[in-house]
C-alpha cells in the first residue's frame, strides 16, 4: 500500500437519480460556443467549425440544493445552463455512431463562468482557466441513467433567476451533438470511467448576484437548484 504522506483527496461524485451510489467524478471537458444562438451573443461565428474544449477541476461539483459562495474576483459571475454527460466506459478514437455506448447517464448541470475573468482571457490570449475552473463552479443534478431514460436528443433546456426565465432552449439546438463531442474529446485523449462532458450553453447567459437564485432544467432530466451566498 502506498505510503501517502497526508490522506489522499476524497472522491468527488455526484448523484444519481433514485439510488444512494454516486457517480465518482475522474475529470470534466466543458464545450465552448455549443449553441448557434449563444456563439453569436459571445462574438463567435456559429459555423460548424470543430467542438473545442476546456476543463474543470473534478472538485467543482456540487449537489443540487446547495448554497454555493459568490466566488473571489468578479463581478460578473454567470450562469451557464448545460446538458451534462457521464462516460461510463473509456475509450480513444471513438466512432460517433459507437458514441452513445459509452455513456453511462445524463444530468443538468451549470458551467458557472467568472465573465468578466474570461473576457480579460481572451483579450490577453491567456487560458480560461481561472475564469472556469473555480471552486463550486460545476453544479450538476441527480444523473438519469441510459438505462432509465435512453439517450435524449431533445428536450426543453431553461434557467431562470428568482424565478425569472434567463435561457430557454431546446437541446436539439446543439451544433455538436452528444456522439460527436465524445467522438472529438476521443481523439485527443482517452475517455476513462468518470468523465463527465458540459456540452455548451444556449443563449442569455447573464449575471447572477448574491442572494438570488438558480433554478433550471432539461425537459425528462428533471431540476437543479442553486442559491448564492
Ligand atoms: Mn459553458
Amino acid at each position: 500500500m502506498t505510503d501517502y504522506i497526508f490522506a489522499p483527496p476524497p472522491v468527488s461524485s455526484v448523484a444519481i437519480a433514485g439510488t444512494d451510489a454516486r457517480f465518482p467524478v475522474r475529470r470534466i471537458f466543458c464545450v465552448g460556443r455549443n449553441y448557434a444562438a449563444h456563439a453569436r451573443e459571445m462574438g463567435g461565428d456559429p459555423t460548424r467549425e470543430p467542438p473545442f474544449f476546456f476543463l474543470k477541476p473534478a472538485d467543482a461539483v456540487v449537489d443540487s440544493g446547495t448554497t454555493v459562495r459568490y466566488p473571489p474576483e468578479t463581478g460578473n459571475l454567470h450562469h451557464e445552463i448545460e446538458l451534462v454527460v457521464a462516460i461510463g466506459e473509456g475509450g480513444v478514437n471513438i466512432a460517433p455512431e459507437r458514441a452513445l455506448e459509452h455513456v453511462f447517464g445524463y444530468g443538468v448541470g451549470l458551467d458557472m463562468t467568472r465573465r468578466d475573468l474570461q473576457e480579460t482571457a481572451k483579450s490577453l490570449r491567456r487560458p480560461w482557466d481561472w475564469s472556469k475552473g473555480f471552486d463550486q463552479s460545476a453544479p450538476i443534478a441527480p444523473l438519469l441513467t441510459v438505462a432509465d431514460i435512453g439517450h435524449p436528443r431533445s428536450g426543453r433546456i431553461w434557467v431562470a433567476v428568482d424565478g425569472e426565465i434567463r435561457q430557454d432552449s431546446d437541446i436539439d439546438q446543439l451544433i455538436w451533438p452528444v456522439p460527436d463531442v465524445i467522438s472529438f474529446a476521443s481523439r485527443s485523449v482517452e475517455l476513462k470511467p468518470g468523465d463527465l462532458f458540459m456540452t455548451g450553453t444556449p443563449e442569455g447567459v447573464g449575471a447572477v448576484g448574491r442572494g438570488q437564485v438558480m433554478t433550471g432544467g432539461i425537459e425528462g432530466l428533471g431540476e437543479i437548484t442553486i442559491a448564492i451566498d
